[in-house]
């Protein structure tokens, strides 16, 4: 049963979690680590995620309102809707923007490419969709103690399917994990499955011509094979935290109850709260 003192895990963390375990820990269980004694980082809020929250959000209120209404709106709903998140996070001061080499420097941009990735979106996927959720939270007991937690973009019917929305400058590596969370949580919720997909949205320079969507398939079974695994991995990495392993030499809060991979693109001061840390030491040895 789950209760106020349950492990929650997000299923956004699925994805990224293997690059790096200690900082999928790190970005997870922050306020248990820190009170084992580590100060962990805070992590810049990049123009990425931003302007990528902003278009989630006129995504999420066209398809929501296709959703109830049976028909898109036209493309000034979601427009809007994403200029307004935009603005509200960029009020906040805290958003990092790109240097010099990359797509957003500064306020204009960021709304010029929140906008065409929208129209783009409205364009091309949205037409094709049947939504019946949402950004509908879920969550499940996975394991005693351990709950799995989140949102999938949208569940639409015909076939029944879940499909993902991804925005960034590359593709995303790998997204199958995460599908599959998604895929669990739904079917855990008595939601029937079938397919599933991502859509990735790139975010270019307003001086290029926005590219469309590209989508991808992602096998089901695969992606919840994937989800199962990294799943194990996160449980048995924080119960070792928590009690340590006489077997393999873990006392417990010994940050090596989570690998560390100083050689994942993401390991710097800009991605990890870990680095520069008493929770990771694994990063300067590169560095040498
Ligand atoms: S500093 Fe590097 S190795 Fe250490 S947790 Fe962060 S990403 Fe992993």
């Amino acid at each position: 049963m789950k209760n106020r003192k349950s492990t929650f895990i997000r299923v956004s963390t699925l994805a990224t979690y293997p690059d790096c375990e200690r900082r999928g820990a790190a970005r997870l269980f922050r306020r248990e680590i820190d009170a084992a004694g580590f100060k962990l980082r805070q992590t810049p809020y990049g123009i990425g995620a931003a302007v990528g929250t902003a278009v989630h959000k006129g995504v999420a209120v066209e398809l929501g309102e296709a959703a109830t209404a049976g028909r898109l709106p036209p493309v000034s709903v979601p427009l809007d809707a994403a200029v307004e998140s935009l603005t509200e996070q960029l009020a906040l001061g805290e958003v990092a923007f790109d240097g010099k080499r990359g797509p957003t420097q500064n306020r204009g941009q960021a709304v010029h490419q929140a906008a065409s990735m929208v129209r783009t979106y409205h364009a091309n996927v949205a037409p094709k969709l049947k939504p019946i959720t949402v950004e509908h939270r879920l969550e499940a007991e996975i394991s005693p103690g351990f709950v799995l937690s989140g949102q999938s973009d949208q569940v639409c019917r015909e076939p029944q399917s879940i499909r993902d929305l991804k925005t960034g400058t590359r593709s995303p590596a790998s997204v199958s994990a995460q599908i599959g969370g998604y895929s669990l949580l739904n079917r855990s919720h008595n939601m029937t499955i079938d397919t599933a997909s991502m859509d990735w949205i790139k975010r270019v320079s307003e001086r290029v011509e926005q590219p469309p969507p590209v989508s991808q398939t992602v096998k089901l079974l695969h992606a919840e094979t994937a989800a199962s695994m990294v799943l194990a991995h996160i449980m048995l990495g924080i119960k070792t935290f928590r009690q340590g392993d006489p077997e393999r030499g873990i006392l417990p809060g010994d940050p090596w109850a989570f690998l560390a991979n100083p050689s994942s693109i993401l390991c710097s001061a800009k991605w990890c709260p870990a680095h520069g840390t008493e929770f990771c030491h694994e990063w300067s040895e590169k560095e040498q």
